[in-house]
């Protein structure tokens, strides 16, 4: 039972955002359980802070625990928001795709450096409604440091990882149609998809958080006409679960520090992009 405490009692310098599967840290000790409210509104759940090797890490599901929140329905500036209150420079999302390449297989890993956005009818895509407008640069849109450490841990430990990886962001909650699937594949030449980086991914940016993503393949999506069973691709989820809190408990430690400028221009995303 964790203990439960106002927000002002607690920093974090690392956030976790937990998706499917992946709805308690698993690796933080001392966790305290935090209720934030935002100007946005509630984020998915209270936040669980708590220490991994004494770096104090805020952890949020996604989804919500239990799974409540379809991807569409994620209050995602809520969520960011939450996150950066708490003091949180980095952000580690982990999410579970599907695969649109026969050599990204089920059960590897993908940090992936591109997005393609084809989501239709997410609310609140930035912080900016008004007066203040801001375009925020895309062209890269996750933080390098970051990507190169979660790839190092992942290698560490002998995991399959990809280093680079477009991830094409559908809509959702439905899967795509097998037209659909070709086209993200053959047209686009995307790599991995998902419901959930979009606009997680931007409003990260517009918060000038050092966002990364690890993405767990836990299929081939429909394009590969090979049907999968709830039961696979729920065993393989759990596989890549308990991996990825070896990769997030190894990648923690380490980011103690500050972003290196050279890797990361995260923290300067709101310098040019202000009008
Ligand atoms: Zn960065």
């Amino acid at each position: 039972m964790h203990e439960i405490t106002r927000p002002e009692n607690v920093r974090a310098h690392v956030g976790i955002i937990g998706g499917s599967g992946l709805y308690d840290p698993g690796i933080v000790e001392r966790p305290v359980e935090v209720r934030v409210s935002t100007p946005y509104g509630d984020p998915s759940d209270f936040v669980v802070v708590g220490e991994v090797s004494g770096v104090k890490v805020a952890f949020l599901p996604r989804h919500g625990r239990g799974h409540r929140l379809p991807p569409h329905a994620i209050n995602y500036r809520a969520n960011l928001w939450a996150l950066k209150a708490l003091g949180v420079k980095w952000v580690i999302s982990v999410s579970a795709v599907g695969s649109l390449r026969e050599d990204y297989k089920p059960g590897d890993f993908v940090v992936p450096d591109q997005f393609i956005d084809m989501t239709k009818n997410r609310k609140h895509y930035t912080f900016y409604d008004g007066p203040i407008t801001v375009h925020v640069s895309m062209a890269d849109p996750f933080c390098e440091d970051l990507r190169q450490r979660l790839v190092e841990a992942a290698r560490k430990h002998g995991y399959p990882v990809h280093d680079r990886g477009t991830y094409v962001c559908i809509e959702g909650p439905r899967f795509s149609t097998r037209a659909e699937s070709r086209v993200w594949k053959e047209v686009f030449k995307a790599d991995i998809i998902g419901m959930t980086l979009v606009p997680e991914v931007n409003l990260a940016c517009e918060a000038q958080l050092c966002y990364a993503t690890l993405a767990m393949i836990t299929d081939y999506d429909v394009w590969a006409e090979r049907p999968v069973t709830a039961e696979e691709v729920e065993r393989v989820m759990k596989e890549n679960v308990a991996r990825a809190r070896k990769i997030l408990f190894d990648v923690i430690p380490k980011l103690s520090g500050s972003p290196e400028p050279a890797k990361c221009s995260c923290c300067r995303a709101l310098e040019h992009g202000v009008v």
